[in-house]
Parts: structure tokens; C-alpha cells; sequence
């Protein structure tokens, strides 16, 4: 590890900004953004029994056992492009997976320098879910009321096609946020006890949220 490392973990409500700011932190650090909802979206498209086990558990809005993502993660901060730092998107969720990823990454040397949690009003996050439509080529994200892309359903980067996330419907969106609340949030005491948690308010603008993580992280 570099003495410069960034080893990041962004921990925020669903729709709390996290991925864009990962996509952001990317481009200015150089490091890679480990989404595990991306890496569990794609393992779902498989045709296995755990392609059709996760995509009901995700459709319902639950998380996946503990086991299915630690050994995901695990596998993934052993890859030598994390060496110079990382930022982990969406992991951990629950108190079991914070110990087991400060275990891993005790063992492999790489600690957390900075847990980034985005705080965002829970209202604002059902308009920003509801309006979201993801490009199904390249992934960029838009949103109808702050957002729209310049041709309606079009993607402005790529001209591919904007869909909805199976998950942004509103049943769905109320359940993912009780499930923030009650196994992802005790993880903001957690870190605060580590003393390695950074509070951020994401009601502001994407510019203004970004230039505050910088700030903070160094
Ligand atoms: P996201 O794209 O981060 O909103 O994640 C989409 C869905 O993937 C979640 O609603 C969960 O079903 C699943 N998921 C993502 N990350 C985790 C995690 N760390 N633990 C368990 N399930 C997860």
C-alpha cells in the first residue's frame, strides 16, 4: 500500500448519491470502484441457480446472505488493483460483513482510511429513486426531474437504452429503506467508534458533495 492510499468505503441510504460519487472519485484518485450491487446485477444475468436465487432476493429488495457477498469480497480486494487503494461501493450492509472485511483486510494490510456516509433526507431519496434510469450499455445514470437525458429514453453518452432498475418501484424502495435502517444503519456507530467515519451531507449538489468527500478524505 501506498502512504497515499485512498481505501475508501461510501455507506449511504439506496439513491444517497454513492455510486456517482464512486464514478467520480475514480477519475480524480485513479482507483477502482468495487459497486457490489453491479457485481451482483451482472452475476444475476447468469443462467445458474445462484444467477435465479439472487435475482429474487434483489427484486424483493433484501440483501443476499452475508456468505454470497464476503466471499465476493474477498476474492475481489486480493486483485493487485487495489493495491494503490479502493473504494467500496455499497459493502459492507451489516454489522457480520464490517467484521469480516476488517479481518480481510487486516490480514492483507490494506485498512480502511475513510468510511464516507452520505447523509440524505429519506423523502428526497424515493423522488430520486423513482426518476432513475440507468443506460443498459454503459451504466451512466439520469434522473427525470434533475437530470433528463437530452433525448427522452436515449442515453447522452453512448445512445443506448434507458431502462428502469427492476428495484426502483416504490413497494420496493420503501422496503430497501427499512433494511437500511434496520441492518445498515448501526454500521454509522460502528465506524464512528473506529474513529474512521465522515459524515457528509448529500442533499446538496453533486459538485458541492464531491468537493466536500475531497476535502475530507485528503
Ligand atoms: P445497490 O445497487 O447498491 O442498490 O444494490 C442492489 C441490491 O443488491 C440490494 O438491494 C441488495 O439486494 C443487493 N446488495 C448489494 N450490496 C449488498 C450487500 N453488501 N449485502 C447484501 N446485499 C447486497
Amino acid at each position: 500500500m501506498s502512504a497515499s492510499a485512498h481505501n475508501l468505503v461510501l455507506l449511504g441510504a439506496p439513491g444517497s448519491g454513492k455510486g456517482t460519487q464512486s464514478k467520480r472519485l475514480v477519475k480524480t484518485y485513479g482507483i477502482p470502484q468495487i459497486s457490489m450491487g453491479d457485481i451482483l446485477r451482472q452475476k444475476r444475468s447468469e443462467a445458474s441457480t445462484l444467477g435465479k436465487q439472487l435475482d429474487d432476493i434483489m427484486r424483493s429488495g433484501a440483501l443476499v446472505p452475508d456468505e454470497v457477498v464476503i466471499d465476493i469480497i474477498n476474492d475481489r480486494l486480493q486483485q493487485s488493483d487495489t493495491d494503490g487503494g479502493f473504494i467500496l461501493d455499497g459493502f459492507p450492509r451489516t454489522v457480520g460483513q464490517a467484521d469480516a472485511l476488517d479481518h480481510l483486510l487486516e490480514r492483507i494490510g490494506k485498512p480502511i482510511t475513510s468510511v464516507v456516509f452520505l447523509d440524505v433526507d429519506e423523502t428526497a431519496l424515493l423522488d430520486r429513486l423513482t426518476n432513475r434510469r440507468v443506460c443498459e450499455n454503459c451504466g451512466h445514470e439520469y434522473n427525470l426531474k434533475f437530470a433528463p437525458p437530452e433525448t427522452s429514453g436515449v442515453c447522452d453518452q453512448c445512445g443506448g437504452n434507458l431502462i428502469q432498475r427492476a428495484d426502483d418501484n416504490e413497494e420496493t424502495i420503501r422496503e430497501r429503506q427499512s433494511v437500511f435502517r434496520e441492518k445498515t444503519s448501526p454500521l454509522i456507530e460502528y465506524y464512528t467508534r473506529k474513529k474512521t467515519l465522515v459524515r457528509i451531507s448529500g442533499d446538496s449538489s453533486l459538485d458541492e458533495v464531491f468537493d466536500l468527500i475531497q476535502k475530507t478524505i485528503g
